[in-house]
């Protein structure tokens, strides 16, 4: 007997613009889903917005709540608003919004959490907490335990990629084997991934979300608007309802049960991937810099006795004389490349 496993469809626009928004956008994914066999199982947005810059777009704010209200009346569809802080719980709840979520920069602080986690305590709410920023899984841990411990019977969990010092080929870099290892630590936790906030590009989007579903995932979280190139926030990475429902529909849901340890492995070489193609083009960009210096001063491309310097300082592997043979040519293959692209 195969179980089958549970999958849970989160959608709707980043922030909370207008009613017209808001209506029009549900009215749209319920549409598309239904049209293509599946069900939205939360409408989602942020009514108070977290933004870096104190000019951009925060959201209506409480405005949106009655907004939020006529969704969940209108099309049945239960709503997840992001709260911050106590007040904000107070407030979902007097307009009976059903779900709440924490997001990655309250993660970050276990003060907030816990008065968060106190401020639903006993509640029917369910409560989703997304990865903190910095990839610190003991602390994701704590803010799903708060919650837990709060008494609350409906507690998911959200990989969102996390803030990198370098730059990344993605806006948050998906350290897959952390979601993973929270798997291993909590199985019967549902979690999700936001597919949005880790590509920030709407075009990655299907292939990340098939990723996800091949690691066990138990759903997505996707930032979708009715006219995506108007929104307010988060231009570039919200998607047409017709797009998202045309992408879950196409997704390869497998439902027998993965091993665990090698979904595990495979996602730290995922992880390692990641971080190698990211060096990649950070050197290959480099390597245009240098050029440009080289150029304005007249020094020759290629300085042959610095490169061999190179090969002798990360070549130093005697005692694995075929990864030796490879790191060597691999390097020489880094060496070619630069000079190629420099002339
Ligand atoms: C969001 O989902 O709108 C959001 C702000 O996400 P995060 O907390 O993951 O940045
Ligand atoms: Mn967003």
């Amino acid at each position: 007997m195969t179980i089958k496993m549970e999958r849970i469809w989160i959608a709707g626009p980043c922030a909370a613009e207008s009613r017209e928004q808001l209506l029009d956008t549900a009215a749209q994914l319920v549409e598309q889903a239904q049209e293509r066999d599946f069900s939205l199982h939360y409408f989602r947005t942020g009514a108070w917005k977290v933004r870096s810059t104190p000019d951009s777009f925060a959201g209506a704010g409480e405005n949106a709540l009655p907004w939020l209200q006529e969704v969940q009346k209108t099309y049945h569809i239960p709503v997840c608003v992001e709260v911050m802080n106590a007040h904000q719980v107070e407030l979902c709840a007097k307009h009976d919004i059903y779900a709440v979520w924490v997001g990655a920069r309250t993660s970050v602080n276990p003060i907030e959490v816990q008065q968060i986690a106190d401020a639903v305590k006993h509640s029917a709410f369910t409560v989703i907490i997304k990865n903190p920023m910095i990839p610190d899984l003991k602390l994701w841990i704590g803010n799903i335990e708060r919650f837990l411990q709060a008494d609350i019977r409906r507690v998911m969990a959200i990989h969102r990629g996390f803030s990198d010092v370098h730059e990344n080929i993605y806006r948050n870099a998906p350290l897959w084997h952390i979601p993973i290892e929270l798997k291993v630590r909590i199985p019967e936790l549902p979690i999700l991934c936001d597919p949005s906030h880790l590509c920030g590009n709407v075009e990655w989007i299907p292939e990340v979300s098939q990723l996800a579903m091949n690691y066990g995932f138990n759903g997505l979280m996707v930032e979708c608007h009715y006219h995506p190139e108007q929104a307010l926030s988060d231009v570039g990475q919200q998607m047409l309802p017709a797009d998202w429902a045309d992408m879950i529909s196409h997704l390869d849901l497998r439902n027998d049960t993965a091993d665990l340890e090698l979904v595990k492995q495979r996602s730290t070489l995922e992880n390692i991937d990641n971080q190698i193609s990211t060096l990649l083009y950070q050197r290959m960009k480099m390597v245009d810099e240098i050029a440009e210096i080289k150029r304005k001063n007249h020094i020759a491309v290629v300085q042959p006795q610095q490169w061999q310097q190179v090969v002798k300082r990360y070549a130093k592997h005697p005692e694995d004389p075929s990864y030796q043979a490879f790191i060597e040519r691999f390097l020489e293959l880094l060496h070619q490349s630069a000079i190629e692209r420099q002339k």
